[in-house]
């Protein structure tokens, strides 16, 4: 604990020249049995209570830190970001616009579910800075839907679709793989379907029964492996012309998201609302997850910490490999040893050797993994950790 704290203590955003922020929403209509992320069903002035003490944790960071530097990229998300109704919406714009400056070809995605994301949403997002909307689609078969317990069916996610189509927005969706029932048909035809909606991004991820999830106790039976849905879809995609840049996401034209991108190359990251996760300068720290907790902090002029770790050095560069080999363009050796050093970027280029050829696309510059090698990431990170 005294190095959790000390780790708290120390964590400051002064002197960067570079910034990505980080805005959890909490609330969302329902849980869904998959889900582990924070979130509560928004009791009567609850989201109000929530944008004022996001209002009161800016202010503490910037005491904290003094000067933040413009942001390079904003992302807004949850929970469900689309139950906030206009007024919360220009309450929630005008304090981001008061509290920080923004480069001039900053990134600012929101998410947005089906079944909340209104009208009014995308008018005001288009009026203001928004560059992107990530649509919470997962699937477009009503049986699959009413399995993960989501709120919208296929014909609403549709709509949602067409409605982001229309509004000149560019946009993402994000879909599930391995559902109990699932088939390869039916996979195709939701990417199919979806891909038609003429977005440039798609982030796919697999049913994992994650720990903190209803699902983590009790799973679904039904599901199978996720292998053949993965495979079949990097295949696809890449026919489609999308280009896998990272584990799970998938952009044509360049559409990448910078906003996970620096998550994935260890930039600064100021996150805040409650359970929000942060990162600086090889320290991490989470907000307390509770929302009561969070906001109790907040208003006595605390920062709402409820952990907080300094990477020791040997961790610090596993993980930075790690993460870096998520992405296509994976390890790049120079700036990696710059960073960690040359004997750190030894040791992982060592945990990597007598694992098959084919898992690595390598060059003088770089290793990264292969198509398969995204494949099978997980057996990677087992032996490499
Ligand atoms: S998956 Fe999304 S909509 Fe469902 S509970 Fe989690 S954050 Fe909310």
């Amino acid at each position: 604990m005294a190095s959790e704290d000390a780790a708290s203590e120390a964590l400051s955003f002064s002197g960067l020249s570079t910034l990505s922020l980080y805005v959890h929403l909490p609330f969302c209509r329902r849980k869904c049995p998959y889900c582990a992320f924070y979130s509560v069903v928004p009791r009567r002035g609850e989201i109000d209570a929530c944008l004022e003490g996001l209002r009161n944790e800016i202010v503490l960071w910037k005491d904290r830190s003094g000067f933040l530097p413009p942001l390079r990229s904003l992302y807004i998300g949850g929970g469900t970001p689309t139950l906030l109704d206009r007024r919360q919406w220009e309450l929630l714009i005008s304090l981001l616009e008061g509290a920080f400056s923004f480069d001039r070809t900053a990134e600012v995605t929101v998410e947005a579910n089906p079944e909340s994301l209104r009208a009014f949403h995308l008018r005001l997002w288009g009026e203001w800075r928004v560059t992107r909307v990530s649509l919470g689609v997962q699937s477009l078969d009503d049986d699959e839907l009413r399995l993960l317990g989501r709120l919208h069916d296929g014909r609403g996610a549709r709509e949602s679709l067409a409605a982001l189509a229309a509004s000149g927005l560019a946009f993402s969706a994000d879909l599930m793989f391995n559902l109990p029932g699932q088939t390869l048909k039916g996979w195709h035809r939701t990417l199919r379907e979806v891909l038609a909606f003429g977005m440039d991004h798609l982030s796919l991820y697999d049913l994992t029964l994650e720990e903190g999830s209803a699902w983590a106790d009790s799973p679904p039976g039904g599901r199978t492996s996720g292998y053949p849905f993965y495979r079949w879809a990097q295949w696809y995609l890449a026919s489609r012309g999308f280009f896998q840049y990272e584990i799970a996401s998938f952009a044509r034209n360049r559409r990448w998201s910078r906003h996970n991108l620096a998550y994935w190359i260890r930039s600064p990251l100021l996150a805040i609302g409650p359970g929000a996760w942060g990162f600086c300068r090889e320290r991490r720290y989470g907000n307390v997850d509770d929302l009561g907790g969070y906001l109790g902090e907040v208003a006595e002029g605390r920062l709402p910490l409820s952990a907080g770790e300094c990477l020791l050095p040997e961790r610090a560069f596993r993980e930075a490999a790690l993460l870096a080999l998520r992405t296509a363009w994976g390890i790049p050796f120079r700036l990696f040893a710059r960073r960690y050093g040359k004997a750190a970027l030894e040791t992982v280029l060592d945990a990597l050797k007598g694992l098959p050829d084919g898992l690595f696309a390598v060059t003088d510059e770089s290793l990264a993994l292969s198509a398969k090698g995204m494949r099978v990431a997980n057996a990677i990170w087992e032996r490499f950790l």
